[in-house]
């Protein structure tokens, strides 16, 4: 028998026996590790209750308070870094170096709203009449709620609460249901550094979970981060019922080489940006654009690497790779291969028949290189999440640049060329929410905002950094008058002016 995950909900377990179970494998051993209850809207609605609840003291709770705890809740993630990183490794499979990473990027915006004193500071102007002074000011929403994907399962909520969280709102978390234990421990440390119960909750559930809470009364706010039919589903619902909306979608990052570039430097960048974490990031690389002649020395060069590449259990120091989440995405990640032959592009690499020894049950899929892929094919066309990189030749600079804002995604997209006017061009043209140059994986710092263009992000407002702030809180203008201070105004029904 294996142990039932619990509901995290007003700074206790919350046991639920009666919900239907999802399994939760351990990807290198193919095994079930645990099971998690799928909320119905009756659990939805109680875990909302408690945040509501929660909701009017915390609002009140002062600037320094918030500020207190939100420091506590960094050191208690900074002495577990380990711990959260091996929870992670166990349902995700990413090696641990790159889970201790993925937390530290969440410790980021946990350091970036330690700020919030600055960060919702208003605006004052005096005298904007005699004797009359205006105002600015930012409050938050109520409950907000979080909705994110198994990448993961750490950072992306962490892009999310300590902001909604130090701008004064209640937080319900529905995580991914394949590796959601991590997001338990998190509100056991939040419990740890004293943030008050009912502030931020954790409902584990699958679409009924999700549905409820889109169109729940007492729900202000929903950010969410996953595929992209569900980020429209999300938006589409949860705008029709009234509430704020970010959704996140999907993603196809092109890497553009020009054929001026450090061809040592882009192979390099090529290979961890479409490899690390088995090519399970919104970030990754998934098409490369070589320009030119570049591509006939490109491709050997990122082959050559990957002859390199250590692919086992993420427990092992001595993998850089890890298996995919499951069975099913492995076995539709791997056909990805076979259709692209069939299309027509030239298989380079072909990691299907990748054995790690002692660990055969895992859902391994080596990485895979698909060279002359063209725009009409599916490999090109869908978002495969998992190591395989298609290789798309174009003639010119112009071509790259159509064929990328051609794309219905606009996630990222990297440049490598050793021209600041070829790489000014490319940042100026590109309809992309974020842009590298000479840089693979242009992952905004907690100190800006992260997110796409088009069918990447559906809402106006990035994530984190200052739009985090501004999604999370809402504006009021005061405008206020003394009449102890000034003689009254004499009654009039003209509109009122600034004399
Ligand atoms: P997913 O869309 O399957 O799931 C995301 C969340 O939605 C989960 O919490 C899941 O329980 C819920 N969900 C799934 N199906 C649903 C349905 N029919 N109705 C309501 N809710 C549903 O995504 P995933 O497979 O967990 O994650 C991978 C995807 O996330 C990829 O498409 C990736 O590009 C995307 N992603 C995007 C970003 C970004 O910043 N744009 C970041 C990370 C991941």
């Amino acid at each position: 028998m294996t142990r039932l995950l619990s509901h995290h909900v007003a700074g206790q377990p919350l046991v639920d026996e009666a919900a239907r179970r999802g399994e939760i494998f351990d990807p290198a051993s193919g095994r079930v590790v645990r099971h998690v209850p799928l909320a119905d809207a009756a659990t939805v609605d109680r875990v909302v209750g408690v945040a509501r609840d929660a909701f009017d003291s915390w609002r009140d709770s002062t600037l320094a308070q918030r500020t207190r705890v939100l420091f506590a809740f960094r050191e208690q993630l900074a002495g577990h870094l380990d711990e959260l990183a091996a929870l992670i490794v166990g349902e995700h499979g990413k090696v641990h170096a790159d889970a201790v990473g993925e937390v530290q990027r969440g410790m980021e915006v946990v350091e970036f709203a330690c700020g919030i004193p600055h960060l919702t500071k208003g605006d004052f102007s005096e005298n904007v009449s005699t004797g009359v002074d205006s105002y600015s000011i930012r409050q938050p929403l109520g409950v907000v709620v979080g909705i994110t994907p198994f990448n993961f399962p750490a950072m992306v909520p962490m892009w999310m609460f300590p902001v909604a969280i130090a701008c004064g709102n209640t937080f319900v978390l529905k995580p991914s249901e394949k590796d959601p234990s991590v997001s338990v421990r998190i509100a056991e440390l939040w419990h740890e550094a004293g943030l008050p119960d009912g502030v931020f909750n954790v409902v584990h559930g699958d679409r009924e979970a999700v549905d409820a809470l889109l169109v729940h009364p007492d729900v202000a706010a929903v950010s969410f981060v996953g595929s992209t039919p569900i980020a429209r589903h999300v938006f589409t619902t949860a705008t029709e019922h009234g509430k704020r909306v970010q959704a996140l979608g999907g993603a196809k990052n092109h890497m553009v080489v020009l054929p001026d570039a450090d061809v040592d430097l882009a192979a390099d960048a090529a290979v961890s940006a479409a490899y690390g974490s088995a090519g399970e990031r919104c970030m990754a690389i998934s098409a490369v654009v070589a320009v030119g002649d570049v591509g006939d020395r490109l491709v050997p060069a990122i082959a050559e690497r990957m002859a390199g590449l250590t692919v086992g259990p993420g427990t092992d120091p001595t993998s850089e790779m890890g298996p995919l989440v499951t069975r099913e995405h492995r076995d539709r990640v791997a056909g990805y291969v076979v259709t692209g032959a069939d299309e027509g592009a030239e298989v380079v690499v072909d990691g299907r028949d990748l054995v790690v020894d002692g660990a055969e049950e895992g859902f391994w899929l080596g990485p895979c290189l698909l060279d002359r892929v063209t725009p009409d094919m599916a490999v090109y066309r869908d978002e495969i999440f998992g190591p395989v990189l298609s290789v798309v030749r174009a003639d010119s600079h112009d071509e790259a640049i159509a064929l990328v804002n051609a794309n219905p995604y606009g996630n990222g997209t990297a440049v490598f060329t050793g021209s600041g006017a070829a790489a000014r061009r490319y940042q100026h043209e590109i309809e992309v929410g974020m842009v590298g140059i000479n840089v693979p994986i242009p992952v905004p710092m907690a100190y800006y905002s992260f997110g796409g263009w088009k069918d990447s992000l559906f809402g106006d407002t990035h994530v984190h950094g200052p739009e985090g702030v501004h999604f999370y809180t809402r504006g009021k203008v005061v405008t206020a008058r003394w009449p102890d201070q000034e003689p009254a105004a004499p009654t009039t029904l003209y509109f009122p002016t600034s004399d």
